[in-house]
């Protein structure tokens, strides 16, 4: 047996290392550098032997992959899957370096520690201590250090799936993002996975209007002014919310009074609900039940004195699972008579997607089995991704793919949210034992 103490030592110093090569991806093709993290993870698992091969779809931004064969190329096999790609920071708002990765008081601290370092070296401690023990599964076990995952995957596992599928292809899959938990009023441990992710329609809005002199602005035809009432009219707008059996088992779980909890599951009443609850919490419950548009991105306009004649809006849509409607169909709605004065064009488009979840399925059980090493009667929720992760690469081909960790008790959504992609981002060593410890008994279970 190994325990997450045991886990603590080697995972801490892996992550370590990780956090130092400072693999940060501001979404240009030549950023990421993700090559030094994958030469750190093939360098540590070629130390038990095994053989790892590296993928390199642009100078730089290498993704690696290392296996455990299986004894029968019929049962089912499991795949870990860490980013190795970090986002920006902003020293200014840091209290340590975030490419330090110190160890203060517990922690680890750096860019990466949260999202998704810590998994990613806790898996490759798993994975590495299973192949100095002589794990001899039925099944492959896959290690996949993928790089840019944070602009999208396009030199990451998109681009993988596509070229090297048979490389990365597993029937199951672990990877960000979930694990959390808080203990609801019962003392019942709840620990979110998420099983599913929304989609993605990010579009394109050219507001046209009549060029003229700014200083006679009187009843002019102003681009600017109208593409205006278009962001005034899509921050009104109410789609139908979608109110599933995965936001009924977070609604559940959630620790809020019985009148919140009616609000949030009824559809009539679900917006009304959420403009009482504080700010973090609104946005998630709004996020987690609702199509969404944000207007992120604005360009137009020539010179002071001149009225624009074109504007671009870019709006950030993200479509909840379930929902039957058509981005143009929800803007066409948004805009009214409006909609037929601009012209809508695709920037990107990715279905929503999800896996399937609960006691007949084999990955759920064990998942659900090894959370109770660390929390004895806890219980799992299925949780929704409402950002995108690698997993719907996997998803997109039929396999299954959960988001999940296992951190320790004072990790709750409130403490991972305000860290992820946020100012002094930083994980305790216990939630790098226990997360390394329930990937080595999932590998364990799933695949003999
Ligand atoms: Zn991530």
């Amino acid at each position: 047996m190994a325990s997450a103490k045991e886990f603590e030592g080697p995972t801490t110093e892996l992550l370590q290392t990780l956090i130092r090569n400072e693999c940060v991806n501001d979404g240009t093709p030549e950023s990421g550098h993700e090559t030094r993290s994958s030469d750190t993870l093939k360098q540590y698992l070629e130390g038990s032997g095994l053989d790892v091969q590296t993928y390199t779809p642009r100078e730089g931004r290498d993704s690696m992959v290392a296996r455990i064969e299986g004894s029968d190329p019929n049962a089912p096999s499991l795949c870990l899957m860490g980013h190795t790609d970090v986002v920006p920071v902003n020293p200014d708002g840091w209290r340590h370096d975030p490419f330090g990765a110190e160890l203060i008081d517990g922690e680890i601290w750096g860019r990466g520690a949260i999202d998704m370092l810590n998994l990613t070296s806790s898996m490759a401690v798993a994975f590495r201590h299973l192949a100095d023990t002589g794990f001899r599964p039925k099944g492959d076990l896959v290690y996949f250090g993928v790089g840019d995952e944070e602009a999208g995957g396009g030199l990451g596992a998109e681009w993988m799936a596509e070229h090297h599928w048979d490389a990365i292809d597993a029937d199951y899959v672990l990877t960000e993002l979930g694990g959390w938990s808080h203990e609801s009023a019962d003392g019942t441990r709840q620990v979110t996975v998420n099983v599913n992710e929304k989609g993605l329609a990010w579009r394109r809005l050219r507001v046209r209007g009549t060029p003229g002199h700014g200083s006679m602005p009187f009843g002019a035809d102003n681009a600017l002014i109208k593409a205006a009432e278009i962001v005034r009219r899509l921050t009104e707008y109410r789609p139908i919310p979608e109110l599933d059996e995965i936001w009924r088992a977070q609604v559940a779980s959630m620790d809020v009074t019985d009148d919140v909890r009616d609000g949030l599951s009824d559809p009539a009443k679900i917006w009304d609900t959420i403009d009482t609850l504080p700010t973090p919490v609104a946005r998630t419950c709004h996020a987690h039940t609702h199509t969404t548009f944000s207007p992120n991105v604005v360009h137009g306009g020539q010179k002071t004195n001149i009225i624009p004649d074109v504007i671009d809006l870019e709006i950030d849509i993200r479509v909840v699972p379930g929902d039957q409607e058509s981005a143009e169909g929800h803007l066409r709605a948004a805009l009214g008579d409006l909609y037929d004065q601009v012209e809508v064009s695709d920037i990107q488009n990715s279905p929503a997607t999800t896996s399937p979840f609960g006691s007949d399925n084999a990955l759920w059980t064990s998942v659900e089995k090894h959370t109770q090493v660390a929390y004895p009667g806890a219980k799992l929720v299925p949780g929704l991704t409402v950002g995108g992760t690698d997993a719907r690469f996997y998803r997109e081909r039929g396999r299954t793919a959960y988001g999940t960790g296992l951190f320790s008790p004072g990790m709750d959504f409130a403490t991972f949210g305000s860290r992820f992609h946020g100012h002094n981002e930083r994980i305790d060593v216990a939630s790098l034992g226990l997360s390394a410890e329930f990937f080595w008994g999932i590998a364990r279970d799933l695949l003999t």
